[in-house]
């Protein structure tokens, strides 16, 4: 996973989306630093990753971008403000003046700036959390609302290790991922089981776009 002395010839923005707690944050640190935690705490704010990886004996850095779900928007966290180029230059001077920040304005700014430039998208549900499942048509509206339109999304559905709690059959992600023309896999962050793969197949897909 050493990044220094390498030339880079790519580099390659994902986002991370789903409902909270499908492992959009184990499968990142599985990915990024091939680690997972137990008690991995909420994601709050904004965070990214980077790893570098060879694609057709090119070095592409991949900048994984993680989130939390369905509280974003509410949380201003700490880590977001120290990451001020994110966000927009009004949104910086209303948080300036104002300790009472718009959380609407916040949303979008937010928004707007977790899919700005994005290439690719890992669209995670829990195989067991049926819901998180249902959710995937409203994240994909919000990806397709916010992201360029050539963006490589991948529908993931996680905890593969889990398979006597399933509630999402493969044929249903099958059956959806085809019709609204992504890729799918299952994947567990917690055995590490087609982590890599996941990541690499969209990688790839978005290399084979951009060269
Ligand atoms: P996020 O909110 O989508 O970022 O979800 P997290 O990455 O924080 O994970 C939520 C919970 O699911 C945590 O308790 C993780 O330990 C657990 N988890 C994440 N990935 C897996 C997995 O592949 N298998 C199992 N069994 N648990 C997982
Ligand atoms: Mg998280």
């Amino acid at each position: 996973y050493g990044e220094f002395n390498q030339k880079i010839d790519y580099v390659f923005k994902v986002v991370l989306i789903g409902d909270s707690a499908v492992g959009k944050s184990q499968l990142l640190a599985r990915f990024s630093r091939n680690e997972f935690s137990v008690d991995s705490k909420a994601t709050i704010g904004v965070e990214f990753q980077t790893r570098t990886l060879t694609i057709d004996q090119k070095t592409i850095k991949a900048q994984i971008w993680d989130t939390a779900g369905q509280e974003r928007g509410i949380s201003v966290s700490v880590n977001l403000i120290n990451e001020m180029d994110l966000l927009e230059p009004e949104i910086l001077l209303e948080i300036q003046q104002n300790s009472s920040i718009k959380f609407i304005m916040m949303y979008r700014a937010v928004t707007s700036a977790y899919y700005r430039g994005a290439v690719g998208a890992m669209l995670v549900y829990d195989i067991t959390k049926r819901q998180s499942f249902d959710h995937m048509a409203r994240w994909l509206d919000e990806l397709r609302t916010h992201a360029d339109r050539n963006i490589v999304i991948m529908l993931i559905g996680n905890k593969s290790d889990l398979g006597s709690l399933r509630a999402v059959s493969i044929d249903d992600a099958k059956e959806f991922a085809q019709r609204e023309n992504l890729f799918f896999m299952e994947t567990s962050a917690l055995e590490a089981t087609n982590v890599e793969s996941a990541f690499e197949t969209a990688l790839s897909e978005i290399y084979r776009i951009v060269s």
